[in-house]
């Protein structure tokens, strides 16, 4: 038997046709048998209404019928033959009515069994999977629901087209290949593209089952399919996101990884071809081999203590590339875990810091370069933001001021160890950083709590304000040991400048007499003339005191000489005073006037008005001018055939200095000597010592000027120098 789709139970028009006809043939069947004398069972015909009936589907119709056609034939029977029953006709009946319930029981059970079969076809309706059967032709002979609803096309549409060509299989392997296993195993299983009724592709998990009859040859096949459209979908979208995923990782500028619980590597993306790895089936024995033994030992460690206690794991250590270098590499993990907490792999990354720790390496150099050029030049760098004070030293600054470097730096730590006496100097400083001055510069004396004193020296500037914040950069320099030098020059320098001063006053002995004999012989020449006028007998008393008057005047003439030189000859300090620069040359020339009258100079002195002040030594200054004119007699001295002409005298320089020149016309100097005039021991002359424009330049300079010489060869030579002009500080200093 063929599994076959019927229509089911017959619609209701079809039955009352079906009804007619039996009713019809019942009555004809009946008219002829009870009325014709026909010798044929023409009653056996009662089971075509019998059949006709139960075909309906009805149970108690055909019951009643096959009832009825057995009444019918009684009757027939009993009026066709009166009392004479002929033994045929008997055996006719029997036969007749042996036909009709026969046909009635086989009708019944047919009916049974097809009403079973029905309620199959409905559990079979009842699954959402499309199930299908069709012979070996491909025919469709069953097309459930499920079939319905997954291609579209009703079981009336469906059954007897082939069903290959109606849903349009396609398959990964030929169909043919398909029937083949179908008919060799039995049954197949697999996937199956097809198109439903209205062109939409549908992707189906089917089912083969072979259904074979009595003897064996295969009949049909049973077909379940689901719809795995959506399933595919989902798949291919989670295929397409792994991909996106593994793409992701792989454009990730570090080597991802992961391991099994126990470290051992399972996952590596593409980032770790740079090292020439590929995982094969020894995941455990990567690491070793690629990092650099000398720092396996620590990482092999620290992976193993991440393991053990599941913290995450970071280490740094150089590894091994393709090409046989070594780069640092920052290698972290992280523990996935379930949710119990037990760890179920390893996430890492490792991260090239290779330029990041050269960068480090050249810092920490540089950082060791610049504390020992610290070191070296005792000098600190201090950072100050203001207004809030912070402050941040280098090492250098808390060895310069003798603290640990465990303090945090502040201004009152600088005042503690300020000298008391420079306190005011510091505080006017931090007072201009607090303005916000663009430059700050002091020098001032620390006073240790040992009783040292160190001498430091403080600049600094407004740095490019990167906050609203004012930040100072500035640097601390130890210049005690400058000071002191700078100290013992000033003495040598002061006692050299005494020698040459005792010296100078030894070749100007001749005019120095010449400036006290002079008033003193002008004294005895007016006291002689007083005395006359004394003696006289009437003596002129108004003649008289002039006289006397004059002899006073010499006398203080001769007094101030004698006290120049004797400030000249004296051995002190420098001092300092507020100092008219015209007095000075104006006195300079006065002691060397006899030196000039003896070497024939015509003098010419200008003096600038109102005179420069300056602030400085006296003496020292005088020193200065008697030696440039010295020097100018000296080099005209061998001038002959033209006048020997001197200009000396003062000018305003600029508003900052004023300036002194003496120039004259002698010898002049060459182009090759105006740059090493002022050197110490340089000397054209056969018994000169050379240390008197040297000696000039320590003063000038020592008093915040410069001296320099111009000369045009043969023309003569200027030398000149110039002085700050004072601005009131010279009193603070004395
Ligand atoms: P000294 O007079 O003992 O030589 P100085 O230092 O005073 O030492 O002078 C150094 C040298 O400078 C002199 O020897 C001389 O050659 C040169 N010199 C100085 N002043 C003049 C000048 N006015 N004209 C030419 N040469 C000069």
């Amino acid at each position: 038997m063929m599994f076959r789709q019927s229509a089911g139970m017959t619609s209701a028009p079809d039955a009352r046709i079906l009804l007619s006809l039996a009713a019809i043939i019942g009555v004809v069947v009946f008219v002829i048998d009870a009325l014709t004398p026909l010798d044929i069972a023409i009653a056996v015909l009662y089971v075509v209404v019998v059949l006709l009936v139960a075909s309906t589907g009805s149970r108690q119709a055909a019951i009643a019928t096959a009832a009825t056609c057995v009444a019918l034939t009684l009757l027939a029977f009993a009026m066709s033959h009166d009392e004479n029953y002929s033994g045929g006709s008997i055996a006719r009946c029997i036969v007749s009515l042996l036909a009709i319930g026969t046909t009635s029981f086989l009708a019944l059970r047919n009916q049974a069994n097809t009403s079973r079969l029905q309620e199959q076809i409905q559990l079979l309706n009842l699954t959402h999977d499309a199930i299908v059967a069709y012979d070996m032709n491909d025919r469709i002979t069953f097309w459930n629901q499920g079939a319905e609803a997954l291609y579209g096309w009703s079981a009336q549409q469906a059954i007897g087209q082939r069903i290959h060509e109606l849903t349009r299989t396609s398959s990964a392997i030929p169909l043919d290949e398909l029937r083949d296993e179908v008919v060799r195993k039995g049954r197949w299983e697999g996937e199956l593209q097809r198109v439903r009724s209205d062109g939409s592709t549908v992707v189906v998990s089917s089912r083969f089952a072979l259904w074979r009859d009595d003897k064996g040859r295969p009949c049909a096949v049973l077909a379940t399919n689901n719809d795995i459209t959506e399933r595919k979908r989902m798949e291919a979208e989670l295929q397409r996101q792994q991909e996106e995923l593994r793409a992701t990782i792989d454009a990730i500028p570090g080597m991802v990884w992961s391991s099994s619980r126990d470290g051992e590597l399972s996952y590596i993306n593409r980032r770790w071809n740079e090292l020439g790895i590929t995982l094969g089936e020894n995941g455990g024995g990567v690491w070793t081999s690629i990092v650099h033994p000398d720092d396996w030992p620590a990482m092999q460690a620290a992976w193993r203590g991440a393991i053990a206690t599941g913290k995450p794991f970071e280490n740094v250590s150089r590894i091994r590339h393709s090409n046989g270098t070594y780069r640092w590499m920052h290698i972290g993990a992280e523990p996935l875990r379930d949710a119990d907490g037990r760890i179920l792999r390893w996430y890492g990354v490792n991260t090239d810091i290779e330029e990041r720790k050269q960068a480090e390496q050249a810092l920490e150099r540089s950082e060791a370069f610049l504390s020992d050029a610290q070191r070296l030049s005792r000098t600190g760098s201090i950072g100050t933001r203001l207004p809030a004070g912070d402050m941040w030293w280098s090492d250098e600054v808390y060895r310069i001021f003798e603290y640990a470097p465990d303090y945090t730096p502040g201004m009152e730590l600088i005042v503690a160890r300020t000298h008391p006496d420079d306190l005011e100097l510091v505080r006017q400083a931090w007072d201009r950083e607090l303005a916000g001055a663009p430059y700050v510069d002091v020098e001032h004396r620390l006073l240790m709590p040992d009783g040292r004193v160190k001498h430091v020296h403080y600049v600094a500037h407004l740095a490019a304000p990167q906050s609203a914040a004012i930040e100072y950069v500035g640097a601390l320099m130890d210049v005690t040991e400058r000071q002191v030098a700078q100290e013992a020059l000033d003495r040598s320098t002061a006692e050299l400048a005494h020698v040459t001063r005792v010296t100078m006053l030894g070749e100007l002995a001749a005019s120095i007499a010449h400036e006290v004999t002079q008033p003193l012989a002008a004294i005895v020449t007016a006291g002689d003339a007083a005395s006359r006028w004394l003696n006289r007998a009437k003596p002129d008393l108004a003649e008289v005191g002039q006289s006397i008057g004059q002899m006073v005047r010499d006398a203080k003439r001769a007094s101030d000489v004698i006290r120049q030189i004797r400030a000249m000859a004296q051995k002190r300090d420098p001092s300092q005073a507020v100092l008219d620069v015209n007095g000075i040359v104006r006195e300079s020339i006065e002691l060397v006037r006899r030196e000039l009258d003896a070497a024939r100079v015509e003098l010419e002195a200008r003096y600038v008005e109102p005179p420069p002040l300056v602030c400085g030594d006296r003496v020292q200054l005088q020193q200065v001018v008697i030696n440039l004119v010295m020097n100018g007699v000296q080099a005209m001295s061998g001038v002959t055939g033209r006048a020997r002409r001197m200009r000396v005298g003062t000018r305003r320089f600029d508003e900052h200095y004023g300036q002194v020149f003496v120039e004259d016309s002698g010898t002049g100097i060459s182009e090759e000597n105006v740059g090493r005039l002022f050197n110490a021991f340089f000397t054209t002359k056969p018994d000169g010592m050379g240390m008197g424009l040297s000696i000039c330049r320590s003063i000038v300079e020592a008093h915040g000027g410069r001296i320099w010489a111009e000369s045009q060869q043969g023309q003569g030579a200027t030398v000149q120098f110039v002085l700050p002009v004072d601005k009131g500080y010279c009193d603070e200093q004395r």
